[in-house]
């Protein structure tokens, strides 16, 4: 459904992805973990080419999102497959300016042509889902972390995605914050929603996510189900970095 194949990027002499290449089933929870620095990041913005690759090809469901096009076709392209990617990033990236509804209606008005009942309605469905109905008419100011964080969700489900990318969505978020964030992407997994979380919790990897990639200095060095990468991994990197972490 996802399918990474041979991805590079390099800036300059530094090779920050060496030659990656991975899937991701339809349906699958996939976990990201790996030191500061490894190309987590990099990786999951790859996917809609918001870095783009030095090599190698990124496809989702049967289309190549990188593809090489004249500059105006590409644009289309590329935006149209972005309508399909819905990224939650560590900070908030609402719009400050806009309420929580108009946060979360403009892309399907804009890009998808909803009128605004159809978007209301939309949006009110989805700020449902992650528990912020009640929030609809505040501005990001007036929301907790938390709370920004779950509008941020509403709005790229909004889009109905075919994915989801998270990545450390809930870092900057303190400790009491982090559960209400975890539990709606506890309940999108259950849902089935295709996912790649780069996180820093292992716990929540282990509990939620089907299989865990680890990845240090640009490779993925190990993967496979959390209860063998945690318990049991194969690699002498995976298990140093678990120390720390565990
Ligand atoms: P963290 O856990 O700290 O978020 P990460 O695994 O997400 O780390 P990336 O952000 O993907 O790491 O960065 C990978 C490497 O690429 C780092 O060494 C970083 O310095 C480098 N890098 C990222 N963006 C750029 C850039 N625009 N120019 C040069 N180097 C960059
Ligand atoms: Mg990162």
């Amino acid at each position: 459904f996802v399918d990474i194949r041979h991805a590079q990027k390099a800036y300059g002499d530094l090779e920050v992805l060496k030659d990656i290449s991975l899937t991701v089933d339809r349906g699958e929870i996939v976990a990201i973990i790996g030191p500061s620095g490894s190309g987590k990041s990099t990786l999951l913005r790859a996917i809609n080419d918001l870095d783009s690759l030095t090599g190698g090809e990124v496809w989702l469901d049967g289309v190549q999102i990188n593809k090489d096009l004249p500059y105006r076709q590409y644009e289309k392209h590329i935006n149209a497959m972005r309508q399909q990617v819905g990224m939650v990033f560590q900070h908030f990236n609402l719009f400050p300016h806009l309420s929580v509804r108009d946060n979360v209606t403009m892309a399907p008005k804009l890009l998808k042509g909803l009128s605004d009942k159809e978007a209301d309605k939309l949006a009110e469905e989805q700020l449902n889902h992650v528990g912020m109905l009640e929030r609809i008419d505040y501005y990001p100011s007036q929301l907790s972390g938390g709370q920004k964080q779950r509008v941020a969700i509403a709005r790229a489900l909004a889009m109905q995605p075919k994915l989801m990318l998270f990545d450390e969505a809930t870092s900057a978020l303190d400790p009491e914050l982090v559960e209400e964030v975890n539990l709606v992407m506890k309940r999108l997994a259950e849902e089935h929603m295709t996912m790649i979380i780069v996180t820093h919790e292992m716990d929540f990897a282990a509990s939620v996510c089907d299989r865990v990639i680890f990845m240090d200095k640009g490779v993925v060095v190990e993967q496979g189900p959390p209860s063998v990468v945690f318990q049991n991994p194969t690699e002498e990197r995976t298990k140093e970095f678990l120390r720390k972490h565990l």
